[in-house]
């Protein structure tokens, strides 16, 4: 079980920032910009590769844009990650949204 599982059963806290009954939204516990959240699905998917459910990804994309929306970032913009397999960086095998603004984002990524 990922701890992303475990977060969704909430057999660990995180501070949530948003839910629906497709997705949950926390903050990063290592934040790299000053707005910093994961939007998961509620379906365990280890990644954007093995996605085969376009309505999912419609929804984490959604709610990522609700969250920015909602945490005052959508004016100044944001970025939407979807870190997939080794050298993407993931870490934590249950597909996942990043969303992250609050500063200037450089582009293109290290
Ligand atoms: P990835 O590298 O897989 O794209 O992103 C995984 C993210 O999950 C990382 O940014 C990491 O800081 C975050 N993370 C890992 N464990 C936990 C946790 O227990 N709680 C929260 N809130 N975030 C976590």
């Amino acid at each position: 079980m990922t701890i992303f599982q475990k977060i969704l059963d909430r057999q660990i806290p995180a501070r949530i920032v948003a839910e629906d009954e497709h997705c949950l939204a926390f903050h990063d516990v290592n934040p790299q910009a000053p707005v910093h959240v994961l939007v998961i699905p509620k379906v365990a998917v280890r990644s954007l590769a093995e996605a085969t459910d376009a309505g999912m990804l419609g929804q984490v994309m959604l709610m990522a844009a609700r969250v920015a929306r909602e945490l005052g970032i959508e004016d100044s913009g944001y970025r939407v990650v979807l870190n997939t397999n080794g050298n993407a960086g993931q870490t934590v095998f249950h597909l996942h949204a990043h969303v992250l603004g609050g500063r200037v984002l450089t582009w293109p990524p290290g």
